[in-house]
C-alpha cells in the first residue's frame, strides 16, 4: 500500500511498550499522525521518547479498562494494551484479566463511536497446550480455564469474543492478529520471556536458566516482520473473515535457542535447568497461510540476523537498566 492511501490518525493503546513502540516509529514513518494511550504499566517512556518532539505524536496517560477516552478522531485503533510476558501478567492476574476484558470492551465501543476500524493483539496463547501443531486459526485451542496462565489467555479469549459481537452488529470493522512469540530490541531486561533472558543471561555471564528440559518448543518473529504484518492487517481493505496468525513458522526448541544465543553472543555462561512452570505449552508454532494469502505477509528476519540484533541493542548497559516502579504500583 502507498503511503498517500493510508488514513490518517491512529491510536495505539499500548504503544509505550516493547511491540507497541516500534509500531508507534513505522505509523510515524508511513506519514501518520499516532495518539499513544498507555498506563506504564509494563511499558516504559523511553521507548516513546525519542518520538515526543514530533508534532504528530502525542501521549494520552490513561488505563484502557479504567479511564474513559476523550472522543477523538481517528481513524485506526490498534489495542496492544496488556502485559503480555508471563511473569508480568502473573503478577497481577486479575488486573490482567480487567485489562483484557474490560479494556478491550472500552475501546472496542470507543471506536465503535468515532467509525475507526480496530485491530486486536490476540496471542498464540488463546490455543493453549495445543493438540493440532502448527496451529491454524480453526482450531478451538486446549485451554486450562483456572490455571496461571488464564488470566491472559480467557482474558484474550473473551477479548476476541467482543470483538466478533460487535463485528456482528455490522457497526465495526474489526481485524484480529494472533500474535505468536515475538522478539526484538526494547524488550525489558526484566521481561522474563526468553529471548531477553537469555540474551542478558550471556552478556551478563549469569546461568541461562532452560525451563523443564529444555524440548517444549517456540517459534520466534523478529519484531519488524510482526509490525509490518500488523499494518498489513489493519490496512487490507477486504476484513479477513476471522483472526490472522501473524508469526515466523521457523520452530526451535528452547534448548536449541540457547545454543544459537550462545553463539551470538561469546560469554561463559552456562546452561542449567529449572522446574518447568504449569501449563507451558509444549509445541508452538504458527500456520501462516492465511496471512500469507490474504496479506501477501511473511516474516523476512531469520532467527541468527534478529538474535544478532536484539544482543547488540541489548549490550548498551543503559539498554538493561531495570525500572520496576511502575510493576510495583498495585491496582487500582
Ligand atoms: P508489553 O508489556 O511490552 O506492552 C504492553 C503495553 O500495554 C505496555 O506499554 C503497558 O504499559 C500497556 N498496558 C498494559 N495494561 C494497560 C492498561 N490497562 N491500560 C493502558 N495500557 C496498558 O508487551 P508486548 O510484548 O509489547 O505486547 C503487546 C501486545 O501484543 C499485548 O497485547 C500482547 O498480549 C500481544 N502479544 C505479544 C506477544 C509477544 O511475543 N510480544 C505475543 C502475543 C501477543
Ligand atoms: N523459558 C525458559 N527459560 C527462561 C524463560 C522461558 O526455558 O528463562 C521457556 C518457557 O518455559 C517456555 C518458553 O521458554 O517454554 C517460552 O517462554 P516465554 O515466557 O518467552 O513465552 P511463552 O511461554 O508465553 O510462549
Amino acid at each position: 500500500m502507498s503511503v498517500h492511501s493510508l488514513p490518517k490518525t491512529a491510536l495505539v493503546a499500548g504503544g509505550a511498550g516493547f511491540v507497541g513502540s516500534h509500531l508507534c516509529d513505522a505509523l510515524l514513518a508511513r506519514g501518520m499522525r499516532v495518539i499513544c494511550v498507555d498506563n506504564f504499566h509494563t511499558g516504559r517512556r523511553r521507548n516513546v521518547a525519542p518520538l515526543q518532539n514530533d508534532r504528530r505524536f502525542r501521549i494520552i496517560e490513561a488505563d484502557v479498562a479504567t479511564d474513559i477516552l476523550p472522543d477523538l478522531a481517528v481513524d485506526w485503533v490498534f489495542n496492544l494494551a496488556s502485559p503480555a510476558s508471563p511473569p508480568h501478567y502473573q503478577s497481577d492476574p486479575v488486573r490482567t484479566m480487567m485489562t483484557n476484558v474490560v479494556g478491550t470492551g472500552n475501546l472496542l465501543a470507543f471506536a465503535a463511536r468515532g467509525k475507526a476500524r480496530y485491530l486486536q493483539a490476540s496471542t498464540s496463547e488463546v490455543y493453549g497446550d495445543p493438540e493440532l501443531h502448527p496451529q491454524r486459526e480453526d482450531y478451538w485451542g486446549h485451554v486450562n480455564p483456572i490455571g496461571i496462565r488464564a488470566c491472559y489467555d480467557e482474558g484474550k479469549r473473551a477479548a476476541e469474543s467482543l470483538c466478533y459481537d460487535h463485528m456482528r452488529t455490522g457497526k465495526l470493522d474489526v481485524r484480529v492478529a494472533r500474535i505468536f512469540n515475538t522478539y526484538g530490541p526494547r524488550m525489558r531486561a526484566d521481561d522474563g520471556r526468553i529471548v531477553s533472558n537469555f540474551i542478558v543471561q550471556a552478556l551478563e555471564g549469569r546461568e541461562m536458566t532452560v525451563y523443564g528440559d529444555g524440548r517444549q518448543t517456540r517459534s520466534f518473529c523478529y519484531v519488524s516482520d510482526l509490525v509490518r504484518g500488523l499494518i498489513a492487517l489493519m490496512a487490507v481493505e477486504e476484513t479477513p473473515e476471522g483472526p490472522v496468525n501473524l508469526g515466523n513458522p521457523d520452530e526451535f526448541e528452547v534448548l536449541d535457542l540457547a545454543r544459537q544465543v550462545r553463539e551470538a553472543i561469546p560469554t561463559r555462561a552456562e546452561i542449567v535447568f529449572r522446574p518447568l512452570p504449569s501449563d507451558d505449552p509444549k509445541r508452538r508454532r504458527p500456520d501462516i497461510t492465511r496471512a500469507r494469502d490474504l496479506l501477501e505477509w511473511t516474516p523476512e528476519v531469520p532467527l541468527r540476523e534478529g538474535l544478532a540484533q536484539t544482543a547488540a541493542w541489548f549490550s548498551v548497559p543503559a539498554h538493561r537498566a531495570i525500572e520496576t516502579e511502575e510493576l510495583a504500583r498495585p491496582a487500582e
